[in-house]
């Protein structure tokens, strides 16, 4: 049916799709309306350096997005650690390892034993969680992973030592606002099937290098160019773009936020398309920070009990701090973001202590991810017309907003368009 395709997006679903679908022999052109390739997983210039939009990691069980770098020959870019292990800090400066031993799942947990932040009634307690994890069945719909964490005996020390550090940047929201059900995916997911599932990863290069990578797979790429609106009838779709042009094609894929697809849509109920009320968008803000004290002698560290979360070093004199679930710090001004990063780094950090900063710049995403409102059934990719599909991190993939969800989204929409 379909032999020219749209994609509307250009973030890691639209490019998923695709290359997904210009390999199965369609032609595709994508349309994008910032100047940038990657969506949120993008790069640009900040006084002459490149950054990410955000530091992005990935976890070993993210097949689809690890799949989807490799077969753009971009493989050898991705960075993964050999086993699961990530070095926490104090304030202050005190130091303790969170690694899985070379044993089995779920017995590479076993070594968990050994994370000085908590102390043994706490480990304990978190081990009697991860234990409920693996062999309780279900929580309700409406039950929130702050209520099953209470359910399950964790407390303020497991709170501040385990849970916060690893578990808001994986789900970026707050315990209260996502399900039970979502977390506990991850937790599954990451910490409980595989023993190897849990290794973070990372790009060595700008993401936009991977985004640019694929959009040089397909036809044609439109950058600078909103899509204003589409309409699908039973034999095309027409695309309504900036100054009066318009362009046809045999098939769309939308891959942008809830809003702008039910923006796009006018009435998405007319193509079976749900939900899309029911997400709320999360920000993420990252404080990169050039300083004159080289390298620190650690990829990343999560610092507990500090607004930075997560620190990461770039490389030898830029880290990049990351501030998920960041909504008291989306309106800080600019210079006080620095100021205070700084400050954190040089309490968590004493090889920064005396040093200066060279340069600093933030980044901030007011909707860096969207979680589902409590009880919400995710949007499907596939609608009632064939010539339509929906992308996103966001829609129904079984996996939170990342790039792993991104990639599966743009592959099953490519699916359902290909399948016609
Ligand atoms: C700071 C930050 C840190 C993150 N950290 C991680 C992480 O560590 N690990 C992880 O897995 N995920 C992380 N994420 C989430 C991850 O970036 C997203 O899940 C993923 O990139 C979303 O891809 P997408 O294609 O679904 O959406 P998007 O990337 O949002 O792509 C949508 C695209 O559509 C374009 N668009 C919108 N309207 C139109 C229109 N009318 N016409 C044409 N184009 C339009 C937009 O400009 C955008 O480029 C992070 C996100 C941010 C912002």
């Amino acid at each position: 049916m379909a032999s020219r395709v749209a994609v509307v997006g250009a973030g890691l679903s639209g490019l998923a799709a695709a290359v997904e679908l210009q390999s199965l022999g369609f032609e595709v052109d994508v349309f994008e309306r910032t100047r940038l390739l990657g969506g949120r997983a993008t790069s640009f210039e900040v006084g002459g350096r490149e950054i990410d939009n955000g530091q992005h990691v990935f976890l070993h069980c993210c097949k689809s997005f690890i799949a989807f770098v490799e077969r753009l020959g971009m493989g050898g870019t991705l960075h993964e650690q050999e086993r699961f292990e990530a070095l926490v800090l104090a304030r202050g400066g005190e130091k303790s390892r969170l690694r899985a031993s070379s044993l089995p799942a779920p017995f590479h947990l076993l070594s968990f034993g050994a994370y000085r932040h908590l102390g043994i009634s706490g480990r304990l307690r978190v081990a009697r969680a991860l234990a409920a994890a693996a062999s309780g069945g279900p929580p309700g719909a409406r039950v929130t992973f702050a209520q099953w964490l209470d359910r399950n005996g964790q407390d303020a020390q497991t709170l501040r030592a385990f849970w916060d550090p690893f578990f808001i940047p994986a789900l970026n929201a707050p315990f209260d606002k996502v399900s039970a059900a979502d977390a506990l995916f991850v937790l599954s997911t990451a910490f409980l099937s595989d023993a190897g599932a849990a290794r973070f990863g990372f790009s060595t290069v700008p993401l936009a290098h991977v985004a640019a990578a694929a959009a040089g797979r397909v036809s044609a790429i439109h950058l600078s160019t909103a899509v204003l609106g589409i309409d699908v009838a039973s034999d095309a779709v027409h695309l309504r773009l900036p100054d009066d042009r318009s362009a046809d094609f045999d098939a769309v894929v939308l891959a942008v936020s809830p809003r702008t697809t039910a923006k796009l849509l006018g009435s998405p109920e007319r193509f079976d398309v749900r939900g899309l009320d029911d997400y709320d968008p999360y920000p993420i803000v990252d404080v990169h920070v050039w300083h004159d004290r080289g390298a620190l002698g650690f990829d990343f560290a999560a610092a507990i009990d500090s607004p930075l979360q997560w620190i990461f070093e770039k490389e030898p004199g830029y880290v990049c701090c990351s501030i998920s679930a960041a909504g008291d710090f989306l309106t800080v001004p600019t210079s006080e973001l620095e100021r205070v990063a700084w400050d954190e780094l040089c309490a968590y950090v004493p090889a920064l202590r005396g040093g200066s900063v060279l340069q600093a710049a933030a980044t901030r995403n007011p909707e860096a991810t969207f979680v589902p409102r409590l009880g919400a059934t995710r949007t499907r990719q596939r609608t009632s017309n064939a010539r339509l599909a929906i992308a996103g991190s966001w829609t129904d993939t079984g996996w939170p907003d990342t790039m792993e969800s991104a990639v599966r989204s743009g592959m099953a929409a490519a699916e359902l368009i290909a399948g016609g």
